[in-house]
């Protein structure tokens, strides 16, 4: 009996959807979202809203909406929302099969819950041919960092430092040994420039954890062979919740326990620096997590193409290609070394 029912109302929604179709004009009835609704006819939330003059989402039974202009371009916007949206740079983004909201949050720079809430989505399902307002968050404000030569001399494991560059405690970070927080100006700018942007995607993300730059004069320190010159950092990971003993310890990397968004996001901002003269000139991470990474990322919908870019794995330990290499023990942080600044020449 509840079946039947079920059943015929299901049939009657969907003649009333039939008809409405046709006239263009959608009558609201009991359970329907504006995210349902648009997602129905192929429009985006805005449109529908803009079409119809509503302020918010919030629906009556019975009301009915002018859907007429779905399936097509988006309705037309005034000039002042016009020009809000051009400052916040909005992205229509049709899904597609395999699509995930963590991944399509990762390859346009926002994160899934701003997409929920443009989108006034509730939960993670979305389905192919659905229209999703995508909103990335906007550049840094910090600029680039300048060359600054003479402070980085002699190799990374066989170097040492000069007028360093102390990274200072800040928002969003915590220093695990002070009196190894001295690097070169590029190593310490960039690596607050990542803080920063991975902050504005992810306001909510705990502390992130950095280790070991280099000390006071560089030269050799205990625990790691390079370390010398102020252009290696070790970082530690994101995580969906901060475990205990992090960030004054590192923790071990896994699929359970990373924040993918905040990881991923820290990354690309390195990533995206190998090709400026005060760059990244490479990444270390064990290979065993450069998997756990790679496969969270692919089923996240990030491009193969990408992913063999940046990772070494799955060609092996020893392979020379991919931008993220691995070097034992470093499942628990990542080691970035930064690049000399050009026509520096004691730097090497
Ligand atoms: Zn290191």
């Amino acid at each position: 009996m509840r079946h039947r029912s079920t059943i015929l109302l299901i049939m009657m929604s969907l003649m009333s959807l039939e008809t409405a179709h046709a006239k263009g004009i959608h009558v609201v009835s009991e359970g329907d979202t504006l995210w349902k609704i648009s997602r129905t006819y192929g429009c985006n939330i805005q449109s529908v809203r803009d079409e119809n003059g509503l302020v918010d989402s919030s629906l009556q039974v019975g009301q009915q909406l002018e859907v007429s202009r779905c399936k097509s371009e988006p309705a037309p916007t005034t000039r002042a929302q016009g020009k809000a949206r051009r400052q916040e740079k909005v992205i229509r983004y049709r899904v597609r099969r395999g699509d995930t909201l963590g991944g399509i949050a990762a390859r346009y720079g926002t994160s899934v819950r701003r997409i929920q809430q443009r989108n006034q989505i509730r939960n993670s399902a979305i389905f192919p041919g659905d229209f999703l307002e995508l909103t990335p968050t906007k550049a840094p404000p910090l600029p680039h960092p300048k060359a600054v030569l003479g402070q980085s001399r002699g190799h990374t494991n066989s170097g040492r430092l000069r007028r360093p560059t102390r990274l200072h405690k800040g928002k969003g970070y915590f220093i695990r040994r002070a009196h190894r927080s001295y690097g070169a100006e590029h190593t310490v700018a960039y690596t607050k420039r990542m803080v920063r942007s991975v902050r504005r995607q992810f306001p909510k993300v705990h502390t992130l954890a950095i280790g070991d730059i280099s000390a006071v004069k560089g030269g050799k320190i205990t625990r790691h062979a390079s370390h010398q010159s102020g252009r290696d950092i070790d970082i530690g990971f994101y995580f969906r919740r901060k475990p205990s003993g992090y960030p004054s310890s590192f923790v071990v990397a896994t699929t359970k326990n990373l924040h993918f968004g905040a990881t991923w996001k820290m990354l690309r901002e390195f990533v995206e620096l190998a090709n400026r003269p005060l760059g990244v000139e490479k990444i270390f991470m064990s290979y065993s997590t450069q998997r756990i990474l790679y496969k969270m990322a692919k089923k996240r919908g990030i491009p193969e193409r990408q992913l063999r870019a940046m990772f070494q794995y799955p060609r092996g330990k020893f392979a020379s290609e991919g931008f993220i290499r691995h070097e034992p023990g470093h499942d628990e942080h990542i080691h970035v070394r930064f690049k000399c600044p050009p026509k520096d020449a004691g730097c090497k």
